[in-house]
């Protein structure tokens, strides 16, 4: 190694992270199906340990957290898990969260949070600094079923309610990609049809039915609630679980909803993109309100992932692109987002800086916009 490669590994391995999409880690001990469902994206459990380590994500993690468990790398499954289940769950929490070097979390909450420690149990573990990013189809949720609200008055309730939540949120999050895809009109929602989505829901909700948002109209909705809050929103964009029609999460699809934001100078943060990041990095090129991560992508890609990290190199400005780790609920796929982002990134430019196409300096200075610098510009964070 080269000694501006070895000066450039240092400084990657002493990156302080900003994690800007990340979510808790579960409190208790997984059962062995608990967590091949927790390794694996989609909800389909594997039928075995062996199974829902037979990927990218579960060669990583026998490569990168049996170490940290006092295992040889590539322990079994088998004996991976044994050995988790032995230290217990908050030993493991500690470890392998403790060695992600994560400087500071932006916590989602929405996602199922009963079952994973939330920002103090977090702080706990971590000793690391928290804000919290509020998901709009979740709060609009519990407004709707425990506020007292109605069809009539949920507009304007839930914009008081939103605007108080976002005085100590740092960031919005919306699943539309999930709910509706991302072809939706662009355009906010009102009169009559907004008020007949709302009749429809809310007399759903009375006759005794789950509050799931899924009509078009009342996601778009709540997405302009949160654009009124001035807050940033982060947007999921491409792979995820199989709730979603994939073709449906390209992130040009929003290009108009993109437009409209930047005039109104609100922060847009496309997550993970995968297999969009080239699209992402264009729309992040063309507008100046829109940054990208390839979170989530990194993890499940394992050993492959510095192709993606460099293709979310090619169009983004080195200003626009952020770390994120979109870990949910196992400790690995927190520390593994960071393990495999250093990795990758070392791949990526040590190679660039080998050839002389980017000096030493700036590849730092790369990895200083991507790890924190970024994060701070796009959330305000002082
Ligand atoms: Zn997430």
């Amino acid at each position: 190694m080269s000694a501006s490669t070895e000066a450039l590994k240092e400084h990657i391995e002493e990156l302080k992270l900003i994690d800007h999409h990340v979510h808790g880690v579960v409190r208790d001990n997984p059962s062995v199906e608990h967590f091949s469902n927790m390794i694996t994206e989609s909800d389909r459990t594997p039928k075995t340990l062996d199974e829902a380590l037979n990927t990218q994500v579960g060669f990583a993690v026998r490569r990168w957290c049996a170490p940290l468990l006092g295992l040889e790398k590539h322990a079994s499954a088998h004996d991976y898990f044994t050995r988790r289940i032995e230290l217990g769950n908050e030993k493991v929490n500690h470890i392998l969260l403790n060695a992600a070097k994560i400087d500071h979390f932006l916590l989602e909450t929405g996602f199922k949070g009963d079952e994973i420690h939330a920002i103090e149990g977090m702080r706990n573990l971590t000793g690391a600094k928290f804000d919290e990013v509020l998901r709009l189809e979740t709060l609009a949720q519990s407004h709707a079923e425990t506020s007292g609200t109605s069809a009539e008055n949920f507009a304007s309730t839930f914009a008081t309610y939103l605007s108080e939540k976002a005085k100590t949120a740092i960031g919005l999050k919306t699943i539309a990609a999930y709910r509706i895809g991302l072809d939706f009109d662009p355009k906010r929602p009102e009169g009559k049809v907004l008020q007949k989505a709302l009749d429809i829901w809310f007399a759903s909700i009375d006759a005794g039915n789950d509050s799931r948002i899924t009509d078009p109209v009342i996601i778009r909705h709540i997405i302009w609630a949160g654009i009124d809050t001035q807050l940033p929103i982060q947007f999921h964009i491409g792979y995820g679980d199989p709730d979603l029609n994939l073709h449906k999460c390209d992130p040009l699809l929003m290009t108009e909803l993109i437009r409209i934001t930047e005039k109104l100078n609100v922060p847009i943060l496309l997550l993970h993109n995968y297999p969009y990041q080239r699209n992402a990095g264009y729309l992040a090129q063309m507008f100046r309100n829109v940054y990208l991560d390839v979170g989530l992508a990194v993890n499940y890609s394992g050993a492959r992932s510095p192709a993606i990290i460099a293709e979310s190199l090619e169009l983004a400005p080195f200003s626009k692109i952020l770390f994120s780790s979109d870990a949910w609920g196992l400790p690995e796929l927190t520390y593994l987002g960071t393990r495999l982002f250093r990795n990758g990134l070392f791949e990526v430019l040590s190679e660039w800086v080998e050839k002389g196409e980017w000096s030493l300096d700036d590849a730092k200075h790369v990895c200083d916009s991507i790890a924190f610098k970024n994060a701070r510009t796009a959330y305000s964070i002082k």
